[in-house]
């Protein structure tokens, strides 16, 4: 393969669907701001084609991650239906550092059982809705990115965490390699990569804030000053409903006190004001150098949780909040990179879980969200500081 390369000076208006970094941005990113200018070094790279010479734009993006999620249409459950809006024939997106090192063409077939798995060629699924497929070297690392709906994955055999425009998430199955071409697992196209490639669906305008924990439940302890999480967790509360109402929200605050409340109460309340949406919010503890945000759903019925902290993981069982599987990874990912664009805290990813209670049973699209680690020194002070809380719920309310 011979490339010719032209250097040619292109600014690219991006309009909606396209790539938007958030390098230049910071307070006034919102989903309504999403179309920006970015600079973009363009290189016209000549790949022969069975004979034929194509013409192949490569865009090498300046950028930072995590990167905006754009929005896009909803309703695309069926791997193979196509986008209701199809977005644009993806183009090729090849960062500073990356070089191409193939551009597929080696899937035999569209999906191959194994066992009791069936697994979906990436690049044919992601060809089917006019995504881009390839092989990219990054050092000596090699991985493979689809670029579709104006987003790019990035995804390793055998690996289940996989990355959205830089943002982490964790799938339920690592990818398959097979004959040089990468599968995935079809629970994860039709639980991840279809619901993040459709966009954020209709969520209502009922949100049930939940602040974790309330009087003797104090939740895990500041290492910084030796406060309750329980503290926190009301504060970030009663700074989200404002932002929430100010863009048309019902606001509905599970406890807006240092009240007890189970979780099992928690989810009847949502019940009672017909929620359309429930967010439950918590700080975390772990060894003292964890830190970082981490976003919680549902684990979808047939995919094993992420964690399960001894308890079980009836992978089979239907669970109350299952139906909205896909409405609820939509949400977790959208809060989760809009918590990252605001805050610049290290990213541990958007994870599927089955045994919280809080969210297991629930009704309706719901997410709980860990916005740092009080068992962190300097993740400890910051969430000490209101300031930063006060980003935490516009990092929510952006998403919204
Ligand atoms: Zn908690």
């Amino acid at each position: 393969m011979h490339l010719i390369k032209q250097k040619l000076a292109i600014t690219i208006l991006v309009v909606s669907m396209g790539l938007i970094s958030c390098e230049s941005t910071s307070s006034s990113h919102t989903q309504k701001a999403n179309s920006i200018g970015i600079g973009l070094q363009s290189r016209v790279a000549r790949t022969p084609t069975s004979g034929s010479k194509t013409r192949q734009f490569t865009q090498t993006v300046r950028a930072t991650a995590p990167r905006f999620i754009p929005p896009a249409p909803p309703n695309f459950n069926d791997p193979r239906e196509d986008p209701r809006r199809a977005p644009i024939a993806a183009q090729p997106v090849i960062l500073t550092g990356e070089q191409l090192v193939n551009q597929g063409g080696r899937a035999k077939s569209y999906s191959i059982n194994l066992g009791q798995d069936k697994w979906v060629s990436l690049e044919l699924w992601g060809k089917a809705h006019k995504g881009w497929y390839g092989q990219i070297r990054k050092g000596d690392e090699e991985f493979f990115r689809l670029v579709i709906s104006g987003m790019r994955f990035d995804l390793r055999p055998k690996r289940r965490l996989i990355t959205c425009q830089g943002m982490q998430i964790w799938m339920g199955f690592g990818p398959q390699l097979i004959g040089g071409s990468l599968y995935v697992h079809h629970l994860d196209i039709k639980k991840h990569l279809a619901p993040l490639a459709a966009g954020m669906p209709n969520l209502g305008k009922v949100a049930v804030i939940d602040a974790g924990h309330g009087r003797d439940n104090q939740g895990t302890r500041s290492t910084f000053n030796r406060e309750y999480e329980k503290q926190y967790t009301l504060d970030w509360a009663q700074r989200l409903k404002p932002l929430l109402e100010k863009k048309g929200w019902r606001v509905y605050l599970t406890r807006n006190g240092d009240k007890s409340m189970s979780l099992t109460e928690r989810v009847r309340f949502a019940d009672k004001v017909r929620a359309s949406i429930f967010i439950s919010l918590h700080f975390n503890a772990a060894a003292a150098r964890v830190r970082g945000l981490e976003t919680y759903c549902i684990a979808p019925v047939g995919m094993p949780s992420h964690f399960t902290r001894g308890n079980p993981d009836p992978v089979s069982s239907l669970l109350p909040n299952n139906p909205f599987d896909e409405r609820s990874f939509q949400l977790a990912a959208r809060v989760h990179n809009q918590i990252l664009l605001k805050c610049r805290m290290p990213d541990r990813g958007v994870r599927r879980i089955r045994f919280m209670s809080v969210i297991k049973g629930q009704r309706r699209p719901a997410i709980l969200v860990e916005g740092g680690y009080l068992s962190n020194p300097s993740e400890a002070h910051k969430i000490d500081l209101s300031t930063y809380r006060q980003k935490l719920a516009e990092g929510i309310a952006a998403a919204l």
